[in-house]
């Protein structure tokens, strides 16, 4: 996408911070009966929301949008609206000078939501936050999960395989990529967690990566997702939105299904190119990195690159999706 900022000088540098973490301390105390967890009602029944932020760490945008979201009053007209700030104490520990250290504290919040893992003997501080919030994620019925991403790109959403997943993400009239993928191989994905991930019901579960984590412009599309969500779920009507929330309408480009995972074998994986995500590699075949002195080559010709990043790496780690665009 991005094609022009091929002379990065230190390809891992952290990005500039160009965005002030939110104070979120007035969350802690909750009604709800679990810390940082939010509930706004409505008298007739509808949609029971949860709106999701600092899953990771220190992916904030969707937090700035959520305490907005809180301190608006903005109620809903139908059933029931929860935000959940995640992963806290994870964010807890932001430094802007070492912004991308406060991503977990024990494991990836994002790759223990199955049955078996949240069940099992593991004791992190992840799964313990995740076992308090299980319940909400339980009674959902449409869920948006509120990330943003270690590199500079256009939004994502990211819907999973199942169809009624990615036709909802359409209907959001908003524009980005639509990324159909089933997830990562070390463990599964908060919106792939149960009815979410199974054919044959009506749950609605939507990952946004906004855009880079501390630009401002993933804020504005962290409030224009929420605000589109709460509309397309039911819970709240187009006129409900306040001003100052919502971007210009726009068509998402036709989905890309994600067909290959890159996992980095070892610390010596590197890019070929200063990759944004978004890329078309024309020829299969192409190498777009080397791992451990092998080339990583693209299996097909036309093949999009979903969110190349080294910012994570080590063995086992995804480095960059390859993906196919329908139609
Ligand atoms: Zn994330």
């Amino acid at each position: 996408m991005n094609t022009t900022n091929k002379s990065l000088p230190t390809p891992l540098a952290a990005h500039p911070v160009q965005v002030e973490p939110p104070q979120l301390s007035r969350w802690a105390e909750s009604t709800a009966g679990v810390a940082y967890v939010h509930e706004r009602f409505a008298s007739k029944p509808g949609p029971e929301v949860l709106l999701t932020a600092l899953v990771h760490g220190n992916e904030y945008s969707g937090a700035l949008a959520l305490d907005a979201f809180l301190r608006s009053g903005l109620l809903p007209r139908r059933g029931r609206i929860t935000a959940a700030f995640c992963n806290i104490d994870a964010f807890g520990r932001f430094d802007a000078a070492q912004p991308d250290a406060s991503r977990y504290i024990d494991e990836d919040f994002n790759r223990v939501w199955s049955a078996a893992v949240l069940d099992g003997p593991g004791q992190t501080a992840e799964l313990a936050r995740a076992r308090a919030l299980r319940p909400l994620v339980d009674r959902a019925t449409h869920l948006l999960d509120l990330h943003s991403m270690h590199e500079p790109c256009v939004p994502l959403m990211v819907t999973g395989l199942l169809p009624r997943n990615i036709a909802f993400a359409q209907s959001l009239n908003m524009a980005g990529e639509i990324i159909v993928d089933a997830g990562h191989a070390d463990g599964q994905r908060m919106r792939d967690y149960g009815e979410f991930g199974e054919a044959g019901n009506a749950r609605i579960a939507l990952l946004v990566e906004a855009g880079q984590h501390w630009d401002p412009s993933s804020v504005a599309v962290a409030r224009n997702v929420l605000m589109r969500f709460l509309v397309g779920a039911g819970a709240i009507d187009s006129a409900d939105v306040p001003p100052g929330w919502l971007m210009p309408d726009a068509a998402a480009a036709a989905p890309v299904t994600v067909t290959h995972r890159v996992v980095a074998r070892s610390m010596d994986f590197a890019f070929v190119d200063a990759y944004r995500g978004g890329e078309v590699i024309r020829s299969a075949g192409t190498p777009i990195a080397h791992d451990a002195s092998e080339p990583v080559l693209t299996p097909y010709d036309d093949c999009v690159l979903v969110m190349p990043s080294v910012r994570q790496l080590r063995p086992g780690v995804t480095t960059v999706r390859f993906g196919r665009r329908d139609g």
